[in-house]
């Protein structure tokens, strides 16, 4: 309590006072030094006061500092009252005297002028300088191809949430659910900036989720019987839109820290609400970008509009990966952050198969990809006047190939290019997207379509429920997991559901003989989960009188690859889900925004665990299919067909690439190379080796 301008200078009904400080920030107390303003504040007890004149402000409230809207050159004191006052009144004036982390004079401070080139919202900021500075951003490819289209940039939209809420203790837990939830959202946000700059800003982002003016506010709503999202957007609203009438040019920036207060508002507000996404209306030529997108946002996109989409979150075998390799479109995720901020319209080439996006690119590099577009649907066009041929290498091994949809309309598509049956149905797209369980008869109807587009000759396999993890449902009360990877997932859901389960057999068992039904246990990993499946198949087979059909289990767990000669004596077939393999191999999260790049199927360990499968399945006669993205990848084919797999299930647009690739194939060249390929150290190695098959 030494310093000059910071000695306590005078008492006032029990409150301390401050020296009068004039304030050196060049933009006034915005979110940033408001932020670390509050911070240091928060270490007292005392009740902290921020004076101008005649004007006040909670010293432990970012918005209410914010709302002072104060700017260079203020006069400020600092009160307080309480116990520990006089040392909060000398600390905190010291950091306004000092520029709460910001430098002094106005105009001539790098720190000044990055602040107010910072973008608006979180999801923007680490990157502004490197969307200005380079000509293409980088993502991991989830599905190759080339576009040449125009940006379309998809935010989230309406946020519908009820008015009234139940009992306050029940609303009031609700959102500080929500907070503690953003709060985490936000640190991982943290985790991917590389500049402090934008990562103090989320900092400040993570303080307006403690701000006690706002909770109180929204708390306020709450004893009126609002719901918590009601009276939590009330809340977030009214600050902004006080931010944001503030007069004067001085305080454009404090407006725009009403876009602060709005996004980290909308974070919370989507938690409670557990948000839906809206359609998402395209133009023609679009190129998508988004922050993220859901399975069922992708799913209801216009695929005539649709050239490609970029996200800046997910990975090569996310399901949104999955669902762009099905639409046959490039497609990027984990794409630089700068993606977020190109200007709607702007013209772009997106290289998925490069993992690149262009967003500056030339008159020339336009033409050049325009014409190896041309090219590339030339020689699809080709491949499919074969497509209706067998698979068959050169040295006469046949390999079916086979596709991954979701309905009997994909099933069409599939066999209009060729693929000999359907090796992967992904059943939970029936369930998603609805409020309600779909009964027997909904689910038979859907199956049957398939099976009957099929005919009795082609194969049919029908996964059961394959939810949990990054795929839940809406209306299944699945418990909150901290590893939902590790938790209860696919056929763990399935037996904890038994009811729901028996329903969906038995809607499975209605296509038997329709179509050559196989019926596929999704996320085995022990025996027990295998039997305990078959016994109730069994029951429900024996109850229905539909025997005619053959009982799989998809191969995604180590345990199951490496015990899968003990599970060949028990399963008809074997089909590896290489996405969930590779992520439980290495134990790389599929979505994760910095791992997913890593998770490739073609390290060797998960090349191992591929070759102890088939040679399980083999010593007890059983076929092995590959379900995963794998078998849609030109350059792990020859691989999968040298360590043994006879069947590929394959997206639907990639069927007659994989057939004609096939056909180009040897088998007793395609064991050598799996053999060489599996003893190599990387999967960048593998790869590397394996260039001349790259599309
Ligand atoms: C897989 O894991 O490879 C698979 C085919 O299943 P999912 O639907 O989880 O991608
Ligand atoms: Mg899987």
């Amino acid at each position: 309590m030494t310093t000059a301008a910071t000695a306590p200078e005078g008492v006032s009904g029990g409150a301390l006072t401050g020296d009068a400080i004039r304030l050196p920030n060049a933009t006034g107390l915005h979110a940033r030094p408001a932020a670390l303003l509050v911070a240091l504040a928060k270490k007292y007890q005392s009740n902290i006061r921020l004076v101008r004149g005649t004007d006040e402000a909670n010293a432990k409230s970012v918005v209410s500092i914010m709302g002072l809207g104060t700017q260079h050159g203020d006069i400020l004191r600092v009160k307080a009252t309480g116990t520990d006052a006089a040392e909060a009144i000398s600390a905190i004036s010291a950091l306004l005297t000092e520029g709460c982390g910001e430098q002094r004079e106005p105009g001539s401070s790098a720190t000044a002028s990055v602040l107010t080139s910072l973008p608006l919202t979180a999801s923007t900021e680490s990157t502004q300088a490197t969307a200005v500075s380079v000509t293409a951003l980088a993502g991991v490819c989830a599905s190759p191809g080339l576009a040449v289209g125009r940006i379309v940039q998809f935010r989230q939209d309406v946020i519908v949430i009820a008015e009234t809420g139940e009992s306050i203790e029940l609303e009031r837990r609700k959102l500080e659910a929500a907070l503690d939830a953003a709060h985490v959202q936000i640190e991982a946000l943290k985790s991917r900036l590389s500049d402090p700059a934008g990562a103090k800003i989320l900092d400040a982002h993570q303080e307006l989720l403690q701000d006690p003016d706002l909770v109180e506010a929204a708390t306020a709503g709450m004893l009126q019987k609002q719901s918590a999202g009601h009276a939590w957007r009330a809340a977030f609203m009214r600050v902004s839109t006080r931010l944001e009438s503030l007069e004067g040019a001085h305080n454009a920036l404090l407006r725009e820290r009403g876009n602060d207060i709005r996004d980290v508002g909308r974070r919370v507000l989507s938690l409670l609400a557990g948000v839906k996404q809206v359609q998402i209306e395209l133009p023609q030529d679009a190129i998508l970008i988004a922050e993220e997108l859901t399975p069922s946002d992708t799913a209801s996109l216009d695929r005539s509009k649709l050239l490609g989409f970029c996200t800046t979150t997910g990975g090569a075998t996310s399901h949104v990966a999955i669902l762009a390799r099905s639409f046959g479109i490039p497609a990027l995720c984990g794409v630089d952050d700068a993606a977020l901020t190109l200007a709607e319209g702007t013209l772009v080439v997106l290289d998925g198969a490069q993992g690149l996006l262009h967003h500056q690119p030339t008159e020339a590099d336009v033409t050049r990809a325009q014409d190896r577009v041309a090219q590339q649907a030339a020689r699809r066009e080709q491949e499919k006047t074969l497509a209706k041929d067998a698979a068959v290498t050169t040295d006469g091994q046949r390999i079916e190939v086979v596709a991954n949809v979701r309905n009997a309309d994909e099933a069409r598509e599939a066999v209009a290019l060729g693929g000999e049956g359907v090796g992967l149905l992904r059943s939970e797209f029936l369930f998603d997207e609805r409020s309600t369980a779909p009964s027997e008869d909904e689910q038979a109807a859907a199956y049957v379509a398939v099976a009957d587009t099929l005919g009795a000759q082609r194969t049919l396999v029908i996964r059961t429920l394959d939810v949990g993890g990054d795929k839940p449902l809406p209306y299944l009360p699945l418990p909150k997991e901290d590893n939902p990877f590790l938790g209860l997932r696919g056929v763990r859901v399935s037996l904890d559901q038994p009811a729901m389960f028996r329903t969906q057999l038995r809607a499975i068992l209605r296509t038997a003989g329709k179509a050559r039904l196989h019926v596929m246990f999704p996320m085995i990993a022990t025996l027990e989960e295998l039997r305990e499946a078959k016994a109730i198949l069994a029951e429900e087979a024996a109850a229905t009188g539909h025997t005619d059909f053959k009982v799989g289990i998809m191969i995604e767990v180590p345990s199951a690859a490496l015990m899968a000669d003990q599970f060949a004596r028990e399963a008809d077939f074997f089909s590896i889900g290489t996405n969930d393999l590779t992520q439980y191999t290495l134990a790389m999260d599929r979505g994760h925004p910095k791992l997913a790049k890593k998770a490739d199927g073609l390290h060797p360990s998960v090349l191992k665990m591929i070759a102890l499968t088939c040679e399980g399945a083999a010593r007890h006669g059983k076929w092995v299919g590959v379900c995963g993205g794998m078998a849609s990848d030109a350059m792990a084919v020859p691989v999968l067909i040298g360590l043994g797999v006879q069947e590929l299930s394959a997206s639907v647009p990639a069927i007659p690439a994989i057939k004609a690739l096939v056909r180009r194939l040897s088998l007793a060249d395609c064991k050598l190379l799996a053999q060489e390929v599996i003893q190599l150290g990387t999967a960048t190695e593998v790869r590397a080796r394996l260039a001349a098959f790259a599309e």
